[in-house]
């Protein structure tokens, strides 16, 4: 059995969702983030959070997988601070969904200004509905300096605890610092580029895997909704016993999520897909 996350269903089929099942996924959570391209209104954000609330756990359901989300606007379009305010308008409403686990994936992209203002925005968010946090650090600038004011952030915001915050898409190099500072760490698993399966144990081989989990990020592009249970497979090829995959693919996401009342992992009967039509 696994947990993925992070990962963006509404970009997969529904043949995603059965494979993940037949590979022992029993709960998926699910970030809000960019869809590849803007948005022409805030409006267009009602119609992705209801995805998100509405039609996903019912998706999932489908295949005995229970789902979660993540609700915010991503750092992506974050640039036009006017549109991001209106959009942030939206987000306590679906705060109160049943499946939302807190504010995600937050964060920065090219670590500017606005970016950065938005960002605290979000923090307050958080820290008045008192939800857990899923940061998302910048793939394309400079990761470690872009870490380095979200932590720095989230220390200035006062009352989020490191402990309900993850930060995801550590790599080598920024995976210590996160984990010194009592946060959570996510690696993503990248079929060939940024961390593979490969460099994710070495990180566990050096720095444990106390606080640390795993997920796949897939979405539309070039992805791999199995990356989790693959990784098992690379670790048991590395010696690692069934515990320590357990351990990394099942409990420590399960401990994290746990922090909100609203996530599950309970088995769920699946239901017909038909029901959905
Ligand atoms: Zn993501």
């Amino acid at each position: 059995m696994f947990i993925d996350p992070h990962v963006h269903m509404v970009s997969r089929t529904t043949d995603d969702y059965a494979r993940m099942a037949v590979a022992g996924c029993i709960a998926v959570t699910e970030p809000a983030f960019w869809a590849g391209y803007d948005r022409s209104s805030p409006q267009g954000f009602v119609d992705y959070f209801r995805q998100l609330t509405e039609s996903e756990p019912l998706r999932a359901a489908a295949y005995g997988i229970r789902h979660h989300a993540w609700i915010c606007l991503n750092p992506k379009e974050a640039e036009d601070h006017a549109f991001a305010k209106d959009v942030m308008a939206l987000i306590p409403d679906f705060l109160k969904c049943p499946t939302v686990l807190g504010i995600g994936e937050i964060g920065l992209n090219r670590n500017s200004r606005t970016e950065l203002a938005v960002f605290e925005e979000h923090l307050e968010l958080a820290a008045k509905f008192d939800t857990l946090v899923l940061v998302h650090t910048p793939h394309l600038e400079d990761k470690h300096k872009g870490t380095k004011l979200i932590l720095d952030a989230i220390r200035n915001q006062g009352s989020l605890k490191p402990g309900r915050v993850l930060i995801d898409h550590v790599e080598e190099h920024t995976v210590r610092c996160v984990l010194d500072a009592g946060f959570w760490a996510g690696m993503t698993l990248y079929p060939d580029t940024k961390c593979t399966a490969e460099r994710a144990v070495d990180i566990m081989e050096t720095h444990g895997t106390e606080r640390l989990w795993i997920n796949s990020a897939g979405d539309w592009g070039h992805s791999d909704p199995l990356a989790v249970p693959k990784a098992g497979v690379t670790m048991r090829a590395r010696g690692h016993g069934p515990d320590a995959v357990r351990r990394i693919t099942l409990e420590n996401p399960r401990t994290f999520l746990s922090q909100s009342p609203r996530f599950s992992d309970q088995p769920l009967r699946p239901t017909a897909p038909d029901a959905i039509r």
